[in-house]
């Protein structure tokens, strides 16, 4: 009898587990019906210098090589995690070699992957003072305008919380922390400088400016008015940054036939705009008013 039961058993777990892959807890999807929208595959590129995308059509993943290793910004849905670890290899680069994880917002989207990205790499975790704490918990922020509807995700345990402002350097690189805050009361967006020979451009890697909110949920409320505060000074400090180049969370539509025109040839460069940061700020602001004028 007990040569029978144990096969049974064994059988169960095989079943349950999938049969090469072990159950994962940090790689468990999060709102699969959401992220196939945003994980269209999308070849890992190399967007200016020692910048690269290895991302997916609607979420954006940054890679900076440095001197002394690979920068990472965001890091998208948990189930997304194999995808990116094997974009970064297509480019010859390792998972392993990453030592920093910057974060734009503390949402599932962007940032339901870190933990386990941080797991393979070792690398420390970067955040806006308000999103290091929701990070650290995987989402739940009472606080947020979309509380009502989001979905948690995997916490991540080393987590550092940048000023607004500060350096990070890494090996020849020094990426500045900007907060911008407004979507959450965490945002963060990172700016560098790249050189492709005497060209160098300011890359931005925006953080989400989308004034979204759960139903039932109003930027209009007096009680809420530190987010349209908030959201006023982010778009003031976006408008003005400058950047010869803007990355956003999400991929601006367009962005895709951009990528095919740089498959094509580098120069004109088809990210370079200089006024890419003043024109994601105004869209957001318009979107922000309009929401206001609609009570919402
Ligand atoms: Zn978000």
């Amino acid at each position: 009898m007990r040569g029978p039961w144990i096969i049974a058993i064994s059988m169960a777990g095989l079943l349950s587990a999938g049969a090469d892959a072990p159950d994962d807890p940090l790689l468990r999807p999060v709102a699969p019906d959401h992220a196939r929208q945003w994980l269209t595959p999308q070849e890992p590129v190399r967007l200016f210098g020692s910048t690269y995308l290895v991302g997916f059509g609607g979420l954006n993943v940054a890679l900076i090589r440095t001197s002394d290793g690979l920068i990472l910004i965001d890091g998208a849905v948990p189930q997304a995690v194999h995808d990116i670890e094997a974009n970064i290899a297509r480019l010859g680069y390792s998972i392993r070699d990453v030592r920093l994880i910057l974060s734009t917002e503390p949402h599932y989207d962007h940032a339901g992957g870190i933990a386990a990205l941080a797991r393979d790499s070792g690398a420390t975790t970067v955040a806006g003072a308000a999103a290091a704490p929701v990070l650290r918990d995987g989402g739940g922020d009472p606080d947020d305008p979309q509380a009502a509807w989001l979905a948690r995700f995997p916490g991540v345990t080393n987590v550092r919380a940048a000023r607004d402002g500060e350096r990070i350097r890494l090996g020849d690189t020094v990426i500045t922390a900007h907060a911008t805050p407004g979507h959450t009361l965490g945002s963060m967006s990172w700016s560098w400088t790249q050189c492709e020979g005497r060209s160098c451009k300011r890359i931005v890697f925006a953080s989400s400016l989308n004034p979204i909110a759960a139903d039932g949920w109003h930027f209009g409320d007096p009680t809420h008015r530190r987010f349209v505060q908030a959201f006023r000074g982010t778009f003031a400090k976006v408008q003005a940054m400058g950047c010869d180049m803007l990355i956003t969370s999400h991929p601006a539509s367009g962005d895709g036939d951009k990528l095919a025109r740089l498959a094509l040839a580098r120069e004109p460069h088809p990210f370079a705009r200089a006024d890419a940061c003043r024109a994601y700020a105004d869209d957001a602001r318009i979107a922000l008013d309009k929401r206001l004028a609609q009570g919402l």
